[in-house]
């Protein structure tokens, strides 16, 4: 079977484990101040990054650093990880669920627009398939409406937005680290942030609110008197995951012209086949998480089905976040609908080769030509 995804780690984050085993020091501590020093020197950026055990909770915290919570609004596009909308509800704020474009799968800032309150607090832009494209524009109409940014960039890690690595600029910037993102740390996420205040409250919120317990875990430390003045999570990262996380970011390059090359030979290959639209993406900057095509062709399902039959592990990035009953409000959003029907993934990680590359593409030609 060939897989969609995979976490792509060998003697290397094992040995990285074994070390931090052997100090006998599991929590956060050095390893994890370690990495998130060398992730700031890859970004090459002043800006502080703080790591927490997912993705999902930098979203969270990026949020509530930012005071927003009941009665707030945070616009999200519709198609997304439910994690974006989590995050937001997870505030108490309410996840305001805008239209995509059709061949990007990017937020809509025309629809959103339309969507703007008194209550509308933040965007949060996601960048789809590692996508970084029109983000100057988000930033403008972030600024038009006073509103703040936090960049999902769960799918870009290593990507550079007009030359500059995505996370080196922009507002409030969170990465996943979880088992199958462009590096992996097992679980793990990273709000980046050059903004004092809030980088204050992110370390502090990811320690139970335990005033200034940073410090001291950078020491595989930790403080007795205390003062709580927020609601905290237990949402720091250990050390066995900086280890791991430490161990992969040496391969971010490797990693990422392996990715990279792979959806550019899908697009040359899959350009003649008519049944398949692909996604409008430029790859010379992007190290793609997913390889999502648009099935217009045929129905989508028979050739999910008939790929996953064959051994072909494919996905569905993503069923839009509006229709599930948490989030429904009842409006349509016609393109993420649209879209919600045809999207497929194909399998994309470093250790696809060329050879099952190949045969993904002549059995998805055998499929299309037989239905
Ligand atoms: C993976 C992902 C997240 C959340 O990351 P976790 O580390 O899995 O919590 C958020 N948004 C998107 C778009 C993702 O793909």
């Amino acid at each position: 079977m060939i897989r969609l995804s995979k976490s792509v780690v060998g003697i290397d984050e094992r040995d990285a484990v074994a070390l931090v085993i052997d100090e006998g020091f599991l929590g956060m501590g050095k390893e994890v101040r370690l990495f998130e020093t060398e992730l700031q020197a890859y970004l090459k950026t002043d800006a502080e990054v703080i790591c927490v055990n997912t993705g999902t909770s930098a979203l969270h915290l990026a949020l509530q650093a930012l005071d927003i919570g009941v009665g707030d609004e945070v616009l999200v596009p519709s198609v997304t990880y439910v994690a974006s909308f989590q995050a937001i509800a997870a505030t108490g704020a309410k996840p305001v669920a805008c239209d995509v474009l059709e061949d990007t799968a990017l937020i809509d800032l025309i629809d959103a627009e339309t969507r703007v309150t008194p209550a509308t607090k933040a965007i949060m832009p996601v960048h789809y398939a590692s996508n970084t494209a029109g983000m100057a524009d988000v930033y403008q109409f972030a600024q038009r409406h006073k509103i703040r940014v936090v960049e999902d960039a769960a799918h870009s890690f290593g990507c550079r937005r007009d030359g500059a690595l995505v996370g080196s600029v922009g507002d409030l910037v969170c990465f996943s680290f979880d088992g199958i993102k462009n590096i992996t740390s097992g679980e793990g996420g990273a709000v980046v942030s050059s903004d004092p205040h809030v980088i204050a409250r992110i370390q502090d919120a990811r320690l139970l609110g335990v005033g200034k317990d940073t410090e001291k875990r950078y020491s595989n430390e930790r403080s007795w008197e205390f003062d709580v003045t927020d609601q905290g999570w237990r949402y720091h990262m250990s050390n066995i995951m900086a280890a791991i996380g430490r161990a992969q970011l040496k391969k971010i390059e490797q990693f990422g012209s392996v990715r990279q090359r792979l959806a550019q030979r899908y697009k040359d290959q899959l350009a003649e086949v008519d049944e398949i639209t692909l996604l409008d993406i430029d790859y010379t900057d992007t190290i793609p998480h997913i390889f999502p095509v648009r099935v217009t062709g045929i129905h989508r399902d028979i050739l999910f089905n008939e790929l996953n039959a064959r051994g072909i592990q494919v996905g569905i990035h993503y069923a839009p976040n509006h229709l599930l009953s948490l989030f429904s409000t009842g409006q349509s959003l016609p393109v993420a609908e649209r879209l919600g029907r045809e999207l497929m993934s194909l399998p994309l990680h470093p250790d696809v080769s060329d050879d099952d590359q190949n045969r993904i593409v002549s059995e998805i030609k055998n499929i299309v030509t037989m239905t």
